[in-house]
């Protein structure tokens, strides 16, 4: 088996695939339904969405007409950062269910501890609420795991303090030259798995010459080579692309970077989204 298609294990005992293929401005309707069916067919198990990208519809499309069978897929959507109410996220999560079409989903992650326009604010009560909401659909079996993104150690305290559950996952943004070691740390401490948004800095780190000089050494892409870092670094990466060669580039992992080389890439130290 490729190693994109191996499985990491969640604290629950449900396996999700080592590489997800993600889906953030991927448009509604054919650029969306192609992008993902075509992950389908090149062997990706596991796809990212979000209410808040407004393509699940076509994304749900496409995972039925894959013919691949449900239980194959892991299929992984968020309730939008915004909304801090139990009745609010109840509906929310229908309406994701509703759009993919799905009878269940496999992960549900709160997207984020703030809304987006407001980064930072403090909503430990509405995380706690709007947590309940994945506890319950989770409890009657319509969500198989559920979970946080962009949560510091903080915002994810206060979850376990005042939920049932402690939550399975967080998705953080992590690439070569960035990562949140603080975030890092916790989750590893309390078995909460790790996903890597953004493993190829949104494209930005694919214009690094320090990096594609040791893409280079192992004849392999920069893309490939940030991939199979977050890889050995235990995480699980969700790379997006509209490329059908891209996508496919994307599931070449099967080389294994050297731990001096490791050592090197953990040295470079900048945002690349910063680089220019
Ligand atoms: P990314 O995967 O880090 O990078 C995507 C960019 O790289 C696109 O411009 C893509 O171009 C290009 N690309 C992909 N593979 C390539 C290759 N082999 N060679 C050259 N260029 C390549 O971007 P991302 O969308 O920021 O992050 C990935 C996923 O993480 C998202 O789609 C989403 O599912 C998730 N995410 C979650 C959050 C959150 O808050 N939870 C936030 C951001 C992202 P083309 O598409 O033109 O090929």
């Amino acid at each position: 088996m490729k190693e994109f298609q191996k499985t990491y294990n969640l604290y629950n005992g449900v396996k999700i695939p080592k590489v997800g293929f993600g889906t953030w401005q991927i448009k509604s309707g054919d650029e969306a339904y192609n992008s993902v069916l075509t992950a389908l067919k090149n062997g990706y198990k596991h796809i990212d969405t979000a209410l808040a990208y407004g393509n699940e519809k076509s994304v749900g499309r496409a995972i039925r007409d894959s013919k691949i069978k449900r239980e194959e897929i892991f299929v992984t959507t968020k309730l939008p950062a915004e909304i801090k109410t139990y009745q609010e996220a109840e509906i929310a999560f229908i309406e994701s269910i509703n759009n993919l079409g799905l009878d269940y989903i496999d992960l549900y992650l709160i997207h984020a501890p703030w809304p987006w326009s407001e980064i930072g604010k403090d909503c430990s009560n509405g995380n706690v609420q709007v947590y309940k909401v994945l506890e319950k659909y989770y409890k009657l079996g319509k969500i198989k795991a559920i979970g946080v993104s962009n949560f510091s150690p903080n915002d994810i305290e206060n979850i376990i303090k005042n939920n049932k559950i402690k939550p399975m996952v967080n998705q953080i943004d992590y690439f070569i030259g960035f990562s949140h070691e603080d975030t890092i740390k916790y989750c590893k401490e309390n078995d909460i798995f790790i996903e890597a948004y953004s493993p190829l800095g949104t494209g930005y780190l694919l214009s690094n010459a320090d990096i594609k000089k040791i893409a280079d050494k192992y004849n392999v892409s920069s893309a490939q080579l940030a991939l199979r870092y977050l890889l050995q670094k235990g995480v699980a990466p969700l790379p997006k692309s509209t490329h059908e060669e891209r996508i496919i580039q994307n599931t070449q992992l099967d080389f294994e970077i050297k731990e001096a080389d490791m050592h090197y890439l953990e040295s470079i130290k900048n945002d690349p989204r910063k680089w220019g």
